[in-house]
C-alpha cells in the first residue's frame, strides 16, 4: 500500500527557499576562494587532527546539508593538494577556472546520461569532438569521443591500433585464440609516458609487447634507432602494430618527430598514434603549432582538456581518424540497449560504442562553455603566455650561477637544478630534493621532481592559466636561498 503522503520520502530538499538559501552561500563561498586563491599558502600540510578526524563510521542519520557543508568548509576546502594555486608547476595539473566550476554544476543539474541519446547534451558533445578534431588537424568525418583523462584516452587509442593491425579477430579470439599469430609489438620512446604500460598490461599484451626506443640529446625518438628495431623485430617474424609519438613528453615537453614517425608508420603499416595529453594544443597556436608539425598525420590521438585547456577534472578526448575503424574496436549490442526508431532511443547510444564506459556524464558542457565564451584565440593567448612566462624562467636560470638547466625547454616544462662547485651529482640529487621538499611544506610554490641521466631536477610544467613571472621569481628566490642554507 502506498504511504500516507506525509511519510514518502525523496531526496529533494524539504524546504526548497532553505535550499536555495544554501545553494546561494555556497556560490558566494567558492567564488570567493577562487577570487582570493593567491592570498592562500601554494600548499598546507593537514594538522593530524584533522586527517584523524576522516576516519568515522557510516552516518546511519543525517546531519543536514547546513551542517554538512560547514564540515565541508572547515575539515576540506582548506586542505587541497594545491594545483589551483598560481605557484602550483607540479606533474602537469590543470587549475581549472571559475567558469568551468560552473559549467560542472549546470551539467550536473541536467545530469543526462550520456552513452548517446539524441538530445541536446549529445549534439553538445559531437560538436566538441569536431572542433577539437579540427583543431587537431583532422578530416570532418573522424571520430572521438570524451573520456576522463589522458591515460584512458591513449589506451582506446591504443586499443583501436591493435584491433585494426593484429591481422585477426582479436574481439572474438582474444590473444589466447589461434595461439600461433605473431607477436604484437608497439613503439615509443623512452620517454613514452607510462599509461602505455597500463594499456598493455591491461590489454594483456603485457609490458614485453614494448619496444622502448632511446632518444637523442634534445629527449626525442632516436628514429635510426627505431628503423632498426622495427628491422629486426620483422626479420624475427614478430608484427609491429603501433608507433607511439610524444607531443609534449611529460618530463620535459620534447616532442618527437612526428613527420617522420607518419613516414615511418606508413611504410611499416603499423598504426601511427600520438600522446598528446597536454603538448598537442601547441598546435592551436600559430606561433607554437610548428613544434608539433605531423601531429595531424596521426591515425589517433589521446589529449587532455583538464591539462593545458585548464577545465576542471576530468576531461580528456581520444581521436580517431578513422570513423569506421574506431567503431568495429568496440561497438557491441545488448537486447536491453536495442536501437529505436523513434522516442528516446532513436539514434541509439554511440558513444558506448567508442569507448568501455556505458553510463556517462556531461563533461562536453564545460568544453563547450570555454570554447564558447573564451574562445580559441584568447585560450591560445594564455598557452602561449605559459610558454613566454616558462622562457622567461630559463633565462633567470642561466643568469644565476648557483643554478642549472638540464635538459632543452621546447615548451612550456624546465628541469633545473641547484648546484655548488665540487659536488659529486649523488650530493646534489639530495640537496635538491631536500630543497624541492621544503619549497613545497614551506608553501611557497609546489613543482615537482624528476631524474634526468641520474641527475634529480626540480621541474616546472606551467599548465597554470594564474601564473605571473613574479611567482618564478619567489621560486628562484627560495630555491637559492634554501640551497645555501641546507
Ligand atoms: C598527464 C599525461 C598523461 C596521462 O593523462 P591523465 O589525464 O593524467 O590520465 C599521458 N601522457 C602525458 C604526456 C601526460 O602528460
Amino acid at each position: 500500500m502506498d504511504p500516507a503522503p506525509d511519510a514518502r520520502v525523496t531526496l529533494d530538499p524539504e524546504n526548497w527557499d532553505e535550499f536555495r538559501a544554501l545553494a546561494h552561500q555556497m556560490i558566494d563561498d567558492t567564488v570567493d576562494y577562487l577570487q582570493n586563491v593567491r592570498n592562500r599558502p601554494a600548499w598546507r600540510p593537514m594538522p593530524a587532527e584533522v586527517r584523524d578526524s576522516f576516519r568515522g563510521s557510516v552516518p546511519q542519520e543525517g546531519m543536514g546539508a547546513a551542517a554538512a557543508y560547514a564540515d565541508f568548509k572547515e575539515r576540506i576546502l582548506p586542505y587541497p593538494n594545491g594545483n589551483i594555486h598560481p605557484r602550483f608547476w607540479g606533474w602537469v595539473q590543470g587549475t581549472g577556472t571559475p567558469l568551468g566550476m560552473m559549467a560542472e554544476m549546470l551539467a550536473a543539474a541536467m545530469n543526462p546520461h550520456m552513452a548517446g541519446f539524441n538530445q541536446a547534451p549529445a549534439l553538445v558533445e559531437q560538436q566538441v569532438v569536431r572542433w577539437v578534431a579540427e583543431l587537431m588537424g583532422y578530416p570532418e568525418n573522424s571520430s572521438g569521443v570524451l573520456v576522463a583523462g589522458g591515460t584512458i584516452a591513449n589506451i582506446l587509442g591504443l586499443a583501436v591500433a591493435r584491433h585494426a593491425k593484429c591481422g585477426f579477430d582479436v574481439r572474438q579470439d582474444g590473444l589466447q585464440g589461434s595461439g600461433n599469430h605473431a607477436k604484437l609489438l608497439v613503439y615509443g620512446s623512452t620517454e613514452t609516458h607510462n599509461w602505455v604500460f597500463k594499456g598493455l598490461e591491461f590489454m594483456g599484451l603485457g609490458r614485453a609487447a614494448f619496444r622502448s626506443v632511446p632518444v637523442n640529446p634534445d629527449y626525442e625518438i632516436d628514429l635510426a634507432a627505431l628503423r632498426k628495431m622495427l628491422e629486426r623485430d620483422k626479420a624475427a617474424g614478430h608484427l609491429p602494430i603501433c608507433i607511439i609519438g610524444s607531443a609534449g613528453t611529460v618530463n620535459t615537453g620534447a616532442t618527437d618527430n612526428l613527420e617522420s614517425l607518419a613516414e615511418i608508420a606508413r611504410e611499416h603499416n603499423t598504426w601511427f598514434h600520438v600522446d598528446g595529453a597536454f603538448g598537442a594544443w601547441a598546435r592551436i597556436s600559430g606561433r607554437l603549432k610548428s613544434l608539433v608539425a605531423g601531429l595531424e598525420r596521426s591515425d589517433s590521438i589521446g589529449l587532455d582538456l583538464h591539462k593545458w585547456i585548464y577545465l576542471p577534472f576530468e576531461c580528456a578526448c581520444v581521436l580517431v581518424r578513422d570513423a569506421d575503424l574506431h567503431q568495429a574496436a568496440f561497438a557491441s549490442t545488448a537486447s536491453y540497449l536495442a536501437v529505436a526508431d523513434r522516442g528516446v532511443m532513436a539514434g541509439g547510444i554511440p558513444f558506448a560504442n567508442l569507448g568501455l564506459d556505458l553510463t556517462r556524464g556531461f563533461k562536453a558542457l564545460k568544453v563547450w562553455m570555454a570554447f564558447k565564451v573564451h574562445g580559441i584565440a584568447h585560450i591560445a593567448r594564455v598557452i602561449e603566455q605559459n610558454v613566454g612566462d616558462v622562457q622567461y624562467l630559463v633565462e633567470r636560470i642561466r643568469q644565476t650561477e648557483e643554478l642549472e638547466l638540464l635538459a632543452p625547454v621546447p615548451l612550456n616544462i624546465a628541469c633545473f637544478r641547484y648546484v655548488r662547485a665540487g659536488q659529486t651529482d649523488e650530493v646534489l640529487n639530495r640537496l635538491n630534493q631536500e630543497i624541492l621538499l621544503r619549497v613545497q611544506e614551506q608553501g611557497i610554490a609546489i613543482p615537482s621532481g624528476t631524474t634526468l641521466n641520474g641527475k634529480f631536477a626540480i621541474r616546472v610544467a606551467n599548465t597554470n592559466h594564474r601564473t605571473r613571472r613574479e611567482d618564478f621569481d619567489a621560486l628562484l628566490e627560495a630555491v637559492t636561498r634554501l640551497g645555501r642554507e641546507v
